[in-house]
């Protein structure tokens, strides 16, 4: 078989495309060194879309090598030229949104109209907001003594990792690749093998805006082969990674065998909302059904747990219940459609093994618990959930949510901080003191009030304790991307 470095696609309405399927290296598609490929099925229909280059250890030591080369002249390349090329890759992907939006749809089931503006054009206007950043990054003078003048400045870390998950595939490729190119790193990114292809097409558009090749290197491949390849990689000073906290911590530990590189880590939650007596029912269920509904439940924020204060306990359950009930089902390219399906036979299985597990537990089913056909599984709430039950402290990273309820603010934050993650928390209450004390109150990286899900790239994202290390997004971000070198001029 002779493997191609572009394949025709199909796409549900009728429509085709040509979808880049091989490895992005020093600016140009090529073939996997081991001739191999993997295949990408859409998760709505179980049928396999294409087959893209199954990139290995080998293939990694091409782009890292690539990565490299291209180290130099990017780093020196004025940051305000660096700015506009990443200007130009924002308005190429806001060109081709309308595909780029399928793409998600059929590789990741995700609902197309949602694709479009939360994933797509949050990524374009995340790879913008950088863009912005490229020339604004600077370092400090600082005054010690009369006899020396002190300064920082602050440089490109090298070679960059991007370890991306298959929930926001191109988003994700927007929130790391855009602040690391900003601030003057080459890149080797690895998209997920289970959604490898909206990155693949962000390379076609990086080739079209014209960007140095070498500078993106892009690696299709799995986890435990080209992943690991790039963790262990020599030639790579940082990971940014996304995805479970078991890897996420294999990552940090591989990282210390090899080359002590520079890790951020964005892994797994358990994110509560606390939901007071005080606070507009009918708003919060329309909020918490988003918090945990949102992309299938396949978020590492998702709203899995949420409290509520016991003398509205029964009230909120009975509008939530109605509210869950409204959410549609279905096929990712109809309009309407909330839910699509999981994203793999695997995660359909693991979660409804969870189900099964929380009912086995004396969890109280209270809504969903049944997948009606192929890999979908329908919006689940189990209520009077205890502490101490799997489904309310396990990821399920699926439509799942557990609900309990609650006495007051100080019962509340036990239960919240019985966990060992700390990525997102919602508190919903219309009383603004209790909503601030709780907001301060409560360990974990992001805390929103009588919201859920509000993220946007000005604001830095990641969490504390199991959750992960270092930020996402912000001006924060730059600081995982750079290096702060200290100078003293003796006068
Ligand atoms: P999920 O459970 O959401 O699939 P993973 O943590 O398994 O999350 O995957 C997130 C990303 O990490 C994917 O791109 C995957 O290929 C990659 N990955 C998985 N295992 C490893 C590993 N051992 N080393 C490096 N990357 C890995």
């Amino acid at each position: 078989m002779t493997l191609q470095t572009e394949s025709i696609v199909e796409l549900p309405d009728g429509t085709s495309y040509r979808q880049p399927v091989g490895l992005f290296i020093s600016g140009e598609f090529t073939t996997a060194q081991g001739q191999l490929s993997l295949d990408t099925v859409n998760p709505y229909t179980g049928t396999i879309i294409c087959s893209v280059a199954r990139g290995r250890s080998d293939d990694i030591d091409a782009a890292v090598s690539a990565a490299q080369s291209a180290s130099k002249g990017w780093k020196d390349t004025p940051p305000r030229q660096r700015g506009q090329l990443l200007q130009t890759l924002a308005q190429l992907m806001r060109r081709d949104a309308d595909l780029l939006a399928k793409i998600e749809a059929v590789d990741a089931g995700k609902p197309v109209h949602i694709a479009k503006e939360a994933d797509v054009l949050a990524a374009a206007a995340c790879v913008q907001y950088y863009a912005g950043w490229a020339d604004k990054i600077k370092g400090d003078t600082l005054e010690t003594d009369p006899k020396t003048l002190n300064l920082t400045v602050r440089e490109p870390v090298g070679v960059c990792g991007l370890i991306i998950p298959w929930n926001f595939p191109i988003l994700m490729v927007g929130w790391k690749m855009a602040p690391a190119l900003a601030s003057g790193n080459t890149v080797v990114l690895k998209p997920a093998e289970l959604t490898p292809l909206s990155a693949l097409y962000v390379g076609k558009l990086v080739q079209e805006a014209g960007f140095p090749p070498g500078v993106v290197n892009i690696v299709t491949g799995f986890g435990a082969e080209a992943g690991a390849a790039l963790v262990a990689h020599p030639g790579v000073n940082k990971i940014s990674f996304t995805g479970s906290t078991p890897v996420g911590k294999g990552i940090l530990s591989a990282s210390a065998d090899s080359s002590l590189k520079r890790i951020t880590l964005e892994l797994g939650g358990k994110s509560p909302s606390v939901i007071f007596n005080d606070a507009d029912l009918d708003e919060v269920v329309e909020w918490v059904n988003g918090g945990i509904f949102y992309n299938m439940g396949q978020n590492c924020c998702a709203g899995s747990r949420i409290y509520v204060q016991e003398d509205v306990y029964e009230a909120f359950l009975e509008k939530f219940i109605r509210r869950v009930e409204k959410n549609v089902m279905g096929d990712p390219f109809h309009e309407k459609t909330f839910l699509g399906p999981q994203i793999s036979a695997a995660q359909h299985a693991k979660i409804m093994g969870m189900i099964e597990n929380a009912r086995t537990q004396g969890a109280v089913l209270a809504k969903g618990g049944e997948s009606p056909h192929g890999w979908f599984i329908e919006p689940t709430v189990f209520r009077d959930v205890r502490q101490d039950m799997d489904i309310m402290r396990e990821e399920v990273f699926g439509p799942v949510v557990a609900v309990a309820s609650f006495k007051d603010a100080s019962d509340a934050l036990a239960k919240v901080h019985d966990t060992c993650y700390g990525l997102a928390a919602a508190v919903f209450t219309s009383d603004l003191k209790q909503g601030l004390g709780m907001a301060k109150s409560i360990k974990a990286g992001t805390i929103w009030v009588n919201c859920y899900n509000m993220i946007t790239h000005e604001l830095p994202f990641g969490g504390c304790r199991e959750s992960g290390v270092g930020k996402d997004l912000g001006e924060d971000v730059l600081s995982e991307f750079t290096n702060t070198k200290s100078i003293r001029i003796m006068l």
